[in-house]
């Protein structure tokens, strides 16, 4: 039987948890958000005299997605009102709280083995009837779940969201061979009615099918920037507002999306395939691994195409 959702568990606080935890709470349902627990201290923390167990450092992750949350423009992606619905915290501690809701969504890095054993840690505490989904870009929501119990595989499909949560429309709900077809139908009308999607159902295949095209249009710009000698600039203003798509210009997409969560997503096919040429297009170009190795990630750490100033 299905639980209907009132309370949920956003596992993972980054540039998708942190979002996601705001769209729920602002349809009107309260929602934990977890990390994992920082191992170090920042200069600032450090200053402050906090230590590694002070609850505010300990839930930092999930308290620094809520800090950027409200600093984001334009500020309707944050109210007060609703933050308060929104509550923070590590897993280390508050793992044994999401036997108490009613939808536990994953939205941790994008690396199969790190998805894996954080879904049999939670399937520990997990309590029958709750919905458990991933937000994953488009790693197999079957090997995904593989280890687990077979009453937790019929509550586990995929739900991924695209970014900016609150803006994009688009829902790809997933089921796995094994959901229960009761879930995948509450999930859907859940994601139409309740949180404003627009809901398609995609396959299990390597990307589902937005990530699938959009990975490819990507890559295959950034190769013709290189091999042609363009800027970033030059393509950007080609791909963005000319095309009357002010906000989704190649480059500032790929800052907004994360380097190193997209060549992880571009990786998932190239390790999926057999086809020579699918394998050519879907191998992360050096410039972006170099990056990656540099710390230039995108939005989230101020540096990437752009920077932030
Ligand atoms: P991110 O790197 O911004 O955040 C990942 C978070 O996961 C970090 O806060 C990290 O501390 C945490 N984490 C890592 N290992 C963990 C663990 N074992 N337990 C708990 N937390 C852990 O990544 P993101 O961009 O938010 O992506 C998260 C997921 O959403 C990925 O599966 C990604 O493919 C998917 N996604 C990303 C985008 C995007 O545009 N960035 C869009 C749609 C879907």
């Amino acid at each position: 039987m299905v639980k209907p959702i009132q309370q949920a568990a956003v596992i993972g606080s980054g540039v998708m948890g942190a979002a996601i935890a705001a769209h729920l709470a602002g349809a009107g349902i309260s929602c934990l958000l977890l990390d994992i627990v920082p191992t170090q201290l920042t200069e600032d923390e450090k200053k402050a005299g906090l230590t590694l167990e002070h609850p505010k450092v300990r839930s930092k992750l999930a308290v620094t997605a809520i800090e950027k949350l409200k600093k984001t423009k334009p500020a309707p992606l944050y109210s007060e009102a609703f933050a308060t619905r929104i509550t923070p915290g590590n897993l280390e501690d508050d793992l044994h709280k999401l036997s108490k809701v009613d939808w536990i969504i994953e939205v941790v890095v994008e690396r199969l083995d790190v998805k894996r054993q954080l879904l049999q840690r939670i399937e520990q505490v997990w309590t029958p009837g709750t919905i458990v989904s991933s937000n994953t870009s488009g790693i197999s929501i079957n090997e995904m779940v593989e280890p687990c119990g077979d009453a937790f595989k019929r509550h586990f499909l995929g739900t991924h969201f695209f970014n900016p949560p609150r803006y994009m429309k688009l829902l790809e709900v997933i089921p796995g061979q094994t959901t229960d077809p009761e879930i995948v139908k509450y999930m859907t009308l859940f994601g139409e009615k309740s949180l404003g999607k627009g809901v398609v159902s995609a396959k299990d295949t390597p990307n589902f099918i937005a990530n699938r095209i959009g990975t490819y249009g990507l890559l295959v710009t950034l190769r013709e920037m290189l091999e042609k000698g363009y800027t970033v600039e030059e393509i950007d203003a080609v791909t963005g507002p000319a095309m009357g798509r002010p906000k989704s210009a190649t480059f500032r997409t790929l800052d907004l999306v994360g380097l190193d969560t997209f060549v992880h997503v571009a990786g998932n096919v190239y390790d999926n395939t057999t086809d020579e040429s699918e394998k050519a297009i879907f191998d992360a170009p050096t410039v972006l691994r170099r990056m990656v190795e540099l710390g230039w990630i995108g939005e989230k750490q101020g540096q990437g195409f752009y920077k932030k100033v």
